[in-house]
C-alpha cells in the first residue's frame, strides 16, 4: 500500500514570522491525518525555524531547490543538501517546472540535484511535466517520459526508495486549470508503467506519484479516487493554512 503524500510548495511566498505563524496554525489543524504523511515546504530562509516549530509533529518539511553539489566548496549562492538535512529537511522538490523555466535546468541538472539528495539521505520530490503546446501537438507522454528518464539516470532500486513522483502538467500550475481526473491517472499509468521499465515492477507498485496543478479543496477527493494518484503537489491552495488543512483531510 502507497501512503498518499499531501506537500504544499510555498514557492518564494512568506517572510519567516509569516511561514512560522502558517506552519503553528496548521500544526493543530491537521494533527489527526494518520491516512497521509504531510510536506510543507517553505522558502530557504525559513526552513530552521519552521523545522524547529514542527518536530515532534507529523508534519515534515522540505526545501524547494538544493544545489548539484554534494561537496562543501566554492559554490556561491549554492546551498548543499546535506545542510538541508543539518536545518530539519526530510525532503527537497527537485525539478519544478518554474526552475525548469525560469532558472534553465534540464533533466541533467536534476539527476544530479537528485543523486544529492538521495546520498543525503533525504527524499527527493522529483516533478515532471509536459507544457501546453506539447499536449496540443500530442506529445506529453513522450516529454514526461524523456524528464523521468533523464531524471531518474543512474538511480538504483534502493535509491528509488527515496523518490516521490510528481505530475505536475505546466498549463494546470497557478492557474487554476486542474488536470480532470482521468487526465491525471492516465499520466500518473504512464509514469508508473515507464518506472516498471527503467526499474521493476515492485519499484513501480512502491513509489508514490503525486499530482500537482491547481489542486484544491473542492478538487482533491475526486483526483485521490484515481487508482494511481497518490497524493498532491500544492501550491496556491497550500499558502492558507485552513485551505491546505482542508486538502490534507481531504478523507476525513
Ligand atoms: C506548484 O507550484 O507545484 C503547484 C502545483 O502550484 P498550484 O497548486 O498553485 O497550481
Amino acid at each position: 500500500m502507497r501512503k498518499p503524500v499531501i506537500a504544499g510548495n510555498w514557492k518564494m511566498y512568506k517572510l519567516l514570522g509569516e511561514a512560522v505563524d502558517t506552519a503553528l496554525t496548521l500544526k493543530p489543524l491537521v494533527a489527526n491525518a494518520n491516512h497521509c504523511e504531510v510536506v510543507i515546504a517553505p522558502v530557504f530562509t525559513a526552513l530552521k525555524s519552521v523545522a524547529d516549530r514542527v518536530e515532534g509533529s507529523n508534519i515534515r518539511v522540505s526545501a524547494q531547490n538544493c544545489s548539484t553539489e554534494a561537496k562543501h566548496g566554492a559554490q556561491t549562492g549554492e546551498v548543499a543538501a546535506d545542510m538541508l538535512r543539518d536545518v530539519g529537511c526530510s525532503h527537497v522538490i527537485v525539478g519544478h517546472s518554474e526552475r525548469r523555466q525560469f532558472y534553465g535546468e534540464t533533466d541533467a541538472t536534476v539527476n544530479l540535484k537528485t543523486k544529492a539528495v538521495i546520498q543525503t539521505g533525504l527524499t527527493a520530490i522529483v516533478c515532471v511535466g509536459e507544457k501546453l503546446s506539447e499536449r496540443e501537438s500530442g506529445n506529453a507522454e513522450s516529454v514526461v517520459k524523456t524528464q523521468l528518464k533523464g531524471s531518474l539516470d543512474g538511480l538504483t532500486v534502493a535509491d528509488m526508495e527515496r523518490i516521490i513522483i510528481a505530475y505536475e502538467p505546466v498549463w494546470a500550475i497557478g492557474t487554476g486549470k486542474t488536470a480532470t481526473p482521468e487526465q491525471a491517472q492516465e499520466m500518473h499509468g504512464v509514469i508508473r508503467r515507464s518506472l516498471a521499465e527503467s526499474h521493476g515492477r515492485d519499484v513501480a507498485e512502491a513509489t508514490r506519484v503525486l499530482y500537482g496543478g491547481s489542486v484544491k479543496p473542492d478538487n482533491i477527493r475526486s483526483l485521490m479516487d484515481q487508482p494511481d494518484v497518490d497524493g498532491a503537489l500544492v501550491g496556491g491552495a497550500s499558502l492558507d493554512a485552513e485551505s491546505f488543512a482542508q486538502i490534507v483531510n481531504y478523507k476525513v
